[in-house]
C-alpha cells in the first residue's frame, strides 16, 4: 500500500519563493526601501537607504508577510490570465473600487507591526509614490490589484519597525548617559 502524502512545510522554500515572485512581478527591495525612506526621512534625517532595505528584509522574513505576498501575487496572475470565476475575474482585473479584499489581505502584514504601520499604510495608499505608481498603471496590461497594497503594507511595516527601534535606541542612550552622570 502506498504511503499517504504527508505535508511538511518548508519555511526556506516559502521565503525563497516570496523573493523570487516579487522580483518576477517587477518589485525590488530597494524600491520598497525608497518608500520607507519617504515615510521616515522627516523623523530620522540620518536614515539611509541601506537601513531602510534592511528593515524591508526583516519584514519580508516573517511568514505572515510571505503568505500574503504569495497569495496576492497568485490572485493577480490568475486575473491577468483570465482564469478567475466571474464576476470575481472582472472585479480583480479592473481593480473595482468596492472590492476591498486586496487592502484586507495587506492589512494582515500591517497587523504584525501596530498602529504606526496602519497610519503609514493609509498614507502611501492615498499618495501612491514611487513603485506604487508603476503598479497602479492600468495601461501596462499587467494586473497588480493585490501587489500594490502588499508593497505599501511592507513599506509601512518597515517604517513602523524603524520608528520603534529608533525610539528604543534613543531611550537606551539616554539611560546610559544618565548612568554616566551618577
Ligand atoms: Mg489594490
Amino acid at each position: 500500500m502506498s504511503q499517504p502524502h504527508i505535508y511538511r512545510l518548508n519555511s526556506k522554500e516559502v521565503a525563497r519563493a516570496t523573493e523570487e515572485w516579487l522580483t518576477k512581478r517587477g518589485v525590488t527591495k530597494e524600491q520598497i526601501g525608497q518608500l520607507v525612506m519617504l515615510l521616515q526621512k522627516d523623523y530620522f534625517p540620518d536614515l539611509t537607504l541601506a537601513e531602510c532595505v534592511l528593515n524591508v528584509e526583516a519584514v519580508l522574513s516573517k511568514r505572515e508577510v510571505q503568505n500574503a505576498v504569495l497569495t496576492g501575487i497568485q490572485l493577480d496572475m490568475l486575473a491577468e490570465e483570465g482564469k478567475l470565476l466571474p464576476p470575481l475575474q472582472d472585479m480583480i482585473a479592473y481593480d473595482e473600487g468596492l472590492y476591498g479584499c486586496d487592502e484586507i489581505l495587506a492589512l494582515s502584514i500591517v497587523n504584525v507591526y501596530g498602529s504606526i504601520g496602519l497610519t503609514n499604510f493609509g498614507y502611501v495608499d492615498k499618495l501612491k509614490p514611487g513603485v506604487l505608481k508603476k503598479l497602479n498603471d492600468k495601461s501596462s496590461g499587467e494586473t497588480h490589484t493585490f501587489l500594490d497594497d502588499i508593497v505599501g503594507a511592507i513599506a509601512a511595516s518597515a517604517s513602523s519597525r524603524i520608528a520603534h527601534r529608533k525610539q528604543a535606541e534613543r531611550e537606551e542612550s539616554e539611560q546610559n548617559a544618565s548612568h554616566n552622570d551618577e
